[in-house]
C-alpha cells in the first residue's frame, strides 16, 4: 500500500491504531499517536500453518511504522512471548529510539537481534513495576501482572486526553510462584481516578470461571514422579518459566537429575537463571549429552516439541534420532502445553511415535498437566470492574472473541454511569479520542507479512550451521524415489556428492553403503512413518548422517530429497 494513504494525527486528538491481533491470534502491535508523537506497543509474530510452505513468520505490515517513522519515538513491551516481541528485529531498524521492557523481556530480545546482526543494546532500557517513563506528552506507567512466564507488565499510558490501561496478556494469578503478585490495588486506583479506555486480552472470554494458578498442575506431576519407573520427559514452550522452576523443586523432592533439551530451552534457561527467575539447586543440573550415563528412573528431561515440530528434541527422541535422548519403555512423556491450532496432526505424529517406543503418553486431557496463561470470563470481568473504563476495546483475538468480550463488558458495567462504550476495533483501524468523544475514524494500512527467513538473507544459527558443514564437509544429496501406495523403494538411491569425497573407487564404495543405509532406514519404518514425508526425510538425514561421519570421520551437509512416485 502507498505510504501516502497513511494520514496525519487529528490536532488534540489521541489516536491509536491496532497494527495487528485484533482480528488473528498472534502479531500483536498497536500504535498509540497525540499529535507528532507515536509509541508502539509490541513487535509480534504469528506462527505459519503448516501449509504455508516456505513461510517462516509472519509478521504485521509495517507501512504505517515507516510512513510514520519520524514520530515513532519509542517501543513499549509488556512482555517476552514471541506474538508480542517477535517481530522486535524487524521493527527497531524502522525507527530511532529506546525500546522499553522490564529485565526478562529485553534479555529474551537480545539474542533475537544478535541473531539478526543488529546491535541496539544501548537503545534497550530496562523499567520496574511502578516505574513511569515519559515519552513527548505520553508517560507510561508499568504495573505487574501475573501471567505464564516471569516478569510481565500492564500499561498506564497517560496523554492529555486520559488514561488508557493496556492489560498485556494475563491472568490472575493469586499464588504466583516467585511472589510476584498482579497489581490490583494499582487497577483499583487508576480506576477510581478516571481511565479514558481500557484495552484488554481476549484470549480465553470463551472459558467461564477462573484459568487457575500455576501452581494447581502440581498434583498432576506429584503422581506422575512417583508412578514413572523410567525417565520423565516433560515438553513444554521454551518460555514456561514457572512450569520449569515448578517441575525442577518437584525433581529435588523426588531425586531426580533435570536435563534441558532443546537448542530454545536451554537458551531461555540461561537467561532466567541469571536473572534468577529460575532458581537450580547445585548439582541437580545435567547436561542433555549426560542423560545416558544416569539410571533412566533419576532423570527428568525438560524439552522442547510439544508442537510436534519436525526439528525439535521432542519429535527427533520419538524417532531415535536424537543425539543424546532415546526413549524407552519405563519412559513418561507428557505434553505440557496446549495445543497451538494447525498443529494438531503433528502432535499427534509425535505421540503415535511415542508410543511405538514403548513409553507412556501424557496430556492435558488425560492429567491436569497444563493450565492456561490467559484469564477466563471472570477474570476479565474483574478487571473490567476495577478499572471502569468510559469506553472498552478488547484485544487479542479473531473476531468473535472480541465480539464476546465486548458482550460481556457490557453486562459488567450495565448500570454504571457514565455509560460503556464499546469499540470493536480490528487491525488498521484508526480509532480517535478528542474533547467529543471516541470513534473509529478511519483505516490505516494493515496486514500480514509472510517473513521466509532465508530468502530476505537474515542468517540464523541453522543456516550458519549448514554453511560450516558445507565449508568444511561438502555435501551429499541423496534422491529418494518411493511408491505414493506402498511407500517402498521403486529404484536405486542417487547420492551426489560435492567437496565430500575422495577417489572415484573410494566414493563408489561409500555411495553404495550409503544406498543400503537408505535401503534400510526405509524398509524398517512401518507405513505410518513412511506416509509423513517430512518425518522420513528427517529420518533419512539423520541415519545419513550418522553414515557418513562414522565412515568418513566427516560432516557433510546431508540433503535427501524424497519423491512420491
Ligand atoms: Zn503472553
Ligand atoms: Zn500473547
Amino acid at each position: 500500500m502507498n505510504q501516502s494513504t497513511v494520514p496525519v494525527v487529528s490536532p488534540a486528538t489521541l489516536e491509536i491504531v491496532p497494527l495487528g491481533g485484533l482480528g488473528e491470534f498472534g502479531m500483536n502491535m498497536m500504535a498509540v499517536s497525540w499529535e507528532d508523537t507515536t509509541i508502539l506497543i509490541y513487535a509480534g509474530v504469528m506462527f505459519p500453518d503448516p501449509d504455508q510452505l516456505g513461510v517462516d513468520l509472519i509478521i504485521p505490515d509495517l507501512t504505517f511504522v515507516e510512513a510514520r517513522r519520524e514520530q515513532v519515538k519509542a517501543l513499549i513491551l509488556t512482555h517476552g512471548h514471541e506474538d508480542h516481541i517477535g517481530a522486535v528485529p524487524h521493527v527497531v531498524e524502522r525507527f530511532d529510539g529506546p525500546i522499553y521492557g522490564t529485565a526478562m523481556t529485553l534479555a529474551l530480545i537480545e539474542p533475537k537481534l544478535e541473531e539478526h546482526g543488529i546491535d541496539a543494546r544501548d537503545r534497550l532500557k530496562t523499567v520496574k513495576p511502578r516505574e513511569t517513563i515519559t515519552v513527548g506528552p505520553l508517560s507510561v506507567e508499568f504495573i505487574r501482572v501475573t501471567h505464564s512466564m516471569p516478569d510481565c507488565v500492564a500499561l498506564a499510558i497517560t496523554s492529555p486526553a486520559g488514561t488508557i490501561v493496556h492489560t498485556g496478556d494475563f491472568k490472575i494469578d493469586q499464588t504466583p510462584i516467585d511472589g510476584e503478585h498482579f497489581d490490583l490495588h494499582r487497577f483499583a486506583e487508576l480506576g477510581a481516578r478516571g481511565v479514558l479506555a481500557l484495552f484488554a486480552d481476549s484470549t480465553n472470554v470463551d472459558r467461564p470461571g477462573f484459568t487457575g494458578p500455576e501452581i494447581e498442575v502440581i498434583d498432576a506431576f506429584e503422581e506422575l514422579f512417583t508412578s514413572t519407573e523410567g525417565k520423565l520427559v516433560v515438553a513444554l514452550f521454551s518460555s514456561s518459566i514457572y512450569r520449569m522452576q515448578l517441575l525442577v523443586d518437584l525433581a529435588v523432592q523426588f531425586e531426580r537429575k533435570v536435563a534441558f533439551v532443546g537448542r530454545s530451552i536451554i537458551r531461555n534457561a540461561e537467561i532466567a537463571q541469571r536473572l534468577g527467575f529460575l532458581r537450580l539447586p547445585a548439582g541437580i543440573q545435567i547436561r542433555d549429552a549426560e542423560v545416558q550415563e544416569y539410571a533412566s528412573q533419576d532423570v527428568l528431561c525438560l524439552t522442547t516439541g510439544s508442537q510436534g515440530e519436525p526439528q525439535a528434541a521432542l519429535p527427533r527422541m520419538s524417532i531415535d534420532d536424537h543425539r543424546f535422548v532415546r526413549l524407552g519403555p519405563d519412559d513418561t512423556v507428557v505434553f505440557s502445553a496446549r495445543a497451538i491450532p494447525g498443529n494438531e496432526k503433528a502432535i499427534a505424529r509425535t505421540m503415535s511415535h511415542v508410543a511405538r517406543r514403548g513409553a507412556d503418553v501424557v496430556t492435558d486431557s488425560m492429567k491436569h498437566v497444563h493450565v492456561s496463561g490467559h484469564g477466563s470470563a471472570e477474570e476479565l470481568k474483574l478487571v473490567l470492574s476495577l478499572i471502569r473504563p468510559r469506553y472498552f476495546i478488547p484485544i487479542h483475538g479473531e473476531y468473535r472473541q472480541l465480539s464476546q468480550h465486548a458482550r460481556i463488558a457490557a453486562r459488567v458495567m450495565s448500570g454504571i454511569e457514565p455509560r460503556l462504550e464499546v469499540l470493536l476495533a480490528q487491525d488498521g483501524d484508526i480509532v480517535q479520542f478528542d474533547a467529543r468523544g471516541a470513534r473509529i475514524a478511519d483505516k490505516a494500512p494493515a496486514g500480514r507479512v509472510l517473513i521466509d527467513v532465508t530468502r530476505i538473507g537474515e542468517v540464523g544459527d541453522e543456516v550458519l550451521r549448514d554453511r560450516r558443514h558445507l565449508a568444511g564437509d561438502g555435501v551429499v544429496i541423496a534422491v529418494v524415489a518411493i511408491s505414493r501406495q506402498s511407500g517402498a523403494l521403486v529404484s536405486e538411491p542417487e547420492l551426489v556428492a560435492r567437496g565430500f569425497v575422495f577417489g572415484e573407487d573410494e566414493e563408489s564404495a561409500i555411495f553404495s553403503d550409503a544406498s543400503a543405509v537408505i535401503r534400510e532406514c526405509i524398509e524398517s519404518s512401518n507405513v505410518e512413518e513412511r506416509a509423513d514425508q517430512g518425518l522420513m526425510t528427517e529420518k533419512l538425514r539423520g541415519e545419513l548422517r550418522r553414515f557418513f561421519k562414522k565412515r568418513s570421520g566427516r560432516r557433510p551437509l546431508v540433503l535427501p530429497v524424497l519423491m512420491e512416485i
